[in-house]
């Protein structure tokens, strides 16, 4: 006999803990602590903009999980695509092989993209593409002769993942810099651009903006010769502070790294497909950059997936260069189910009045949540695309203000000081006015019991 009855129940079957209790001690959420967990909400499944929780209650979803649910969940087009390409394969490696959901995707992000980004690079996650957009930049640097050229420039409140490299090119007074100070690449950094995204009823004050624009030359004049590449999130900065700046600055982004010989890297992993209005956020300066970077709503939220993109003189620089190749591949790369997932949510989003839907989401945002401009620990509202935001007077307390949303039916994550939402597309009127309308609420409460 060996060790081992199969017939009794495994170890945990018969837990000693609860869910709850399981979650709080041996799961790590983001950003959380291990001793002090703060309050999490169990779902048991999720259709259209709805998350229903184990306990029953319905949550209208603000966050689309993360800029990705555009679609809202459960969707019948997107669950057909999945289930057809489990029965045909799930994955294969892309190393030596190719399938059809990569080559289906690849023409879809070629066509789609900004002109000129006709290679395509498949990767697992936000953070893992935009490594890989730095990697491309250095590499093309080095393969040209241009080996000092290896730093990166970024903006202040820029925000592009959590891995080390990416990590590098985020804020670096406000995030993690410090902590892994001498282990994180010193990459240089501009204060981010303070003149506004214009909106008719705003005056723009052009000093701002031409600032902005002298302050970024500058800097490019002082270290252009150690830099690879200028890496920001065009015109939607997100996790970094949910602040929306002016295209012209973009605009000048992009002339001032041609004139001064530094490639452009957009990462439009929270901006792409449609969020900001525009199917891309570099269209709003009608610019193509060098790179560019998608994640997040590329599946419509069904599963990880992200893409970089590069032109052609990329591609053909790095390929005849040392290396021969450009060095990296991770194990996943293009993996078929995600690839067949994205192509349908593409075709999805091109198939629907995704433009009228944002709009109507822009305008229902703005009137919903205007109320709480100017009162009391409010610092600003302001709207663009389907995004909305409440920036506070303080950093909001998640595990006070949390609740008080969801008691109010509704799933908004707030991040520093700011309570923001960015609803999937489907997001009906109605549904629109409840999700601003239990902000108001909860944030009425909160802001009287702080
Ligand atoms: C979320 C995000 C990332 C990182 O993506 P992950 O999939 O979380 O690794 C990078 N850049 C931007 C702009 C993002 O919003």
């Amino acid at each position: 006999m060996t060790g081992h009855d199969h017939s009794s129940a495994k170890p945990w079957s018969n837990p000693a803990l609860s869910d709850t209790e399981f979650d709080h001690q041996h799961l790590w959420h983001p950003y959380s602590s291990m001793t002090t967990p703060a309050p999490v909400w169990q779902v048991a499944s999720a259709s259209g903009v709805r998350l229903r929780l184990s306990d029953g209650r319905e949550l209208i979803d603000g966050m689309a999980s993360w800029w990705c649910a555009v679609h809202g969940y459960n969707h019948p087009r997107l669950n057909q695509a999945a289930t057809e390409q489990l029965e045909n394969m799930s994955h294969v490696m892309f190393g030596g092989l190719t399938h059809g959901p990569a080559i289906e995707l690849g023409r879809r992000l070629v066509a789609l993209t900004p002109a000129g980004l006709d290679k395509v690079f498949l990767a697992d996650s936000g953070s893992v593409a935009v490594e890989v957009a730095m990697k491309m930049a250095i590499q093309y640097q080095q393969a040209r002769g241009k080996p000092a050229k290896q730093r990166l420039l970024a903006l202040e409140r820029g925000y592009h993942g959590d891995t080390m490299g990416a990590m590098s090119v985020c804020d670096p007074r406000r995030g993690m810099h410090h902590l892994f100070a001498g282990v994180l690449t010193a990459q240089h950094f501009v204060p981010e651009p303070q003149a506004v995204y214009p909106k008719a009823d705003q005056p723009q004050d052009a000093s701002v903006l031409a600032a902005d624009i002298a302050g970024l030359r500058q800097k490019l004049e002082s270290c252009h010769q150690e830099l690879a590449a200028l890496i920001l999130e065009p015109v939607v900065q997100g996790a970094g502070g949910m602040r929306f700046y002016h295209p012209d600055y973009l605009r000048a982004a992009r002339r001032l790294c041609d004139e001064f010989d530094v490639l452009l890297i957009a990462d439009e992993i929270a901006t792409g497909f449609g969020r900001t209005g525009k199917l891309f956020a570099c269209e709003h300066a009608a610019i193509s950059p060098d790179i560019l970077c998608v994640g997040k709503a590329l599946t419509g939220g069904y599963m990880t997936l992200s893409a970089t993109l590069a032109t052609t003189e990329i591609a053909t620089t790095i390929s005849q260069g040392e290396a021969g190749c450009f060095m990296h591949g991770p194990t996943f790369m293009g993996n078929p189910l995600a690839c067949r997932v994205a192509c349908e949510s593409i075709d999805l989003l091109l198939d629907s009045d995704w433009q009228a839907q944002v709009q109507r989401i822009e305008q229902q945002l703005e009137q919903g949540l205007s109320p709480l401009r100017g009162q009391a620990g409010i610092r600003d509202v302001r709207v663009l695309g389907a995004i909305g935001v409440v920036q506070l007077e303080q950093s909001a307390n998640v595990a006070e203000l949390q609740p008080l949303c969801v008691a109010q039916g509704i799933w908004v994550r707030p991040f520093a000081d700011c309570v923001y939402v960015m609803p999937p597309f489907v997001m009906s009127n109605d549904d629109l006015a409840t999700l601003t309308t239990g902000i108001q609420t909860a944030l009425g409460q909160y802001l009287a019991g702080s």
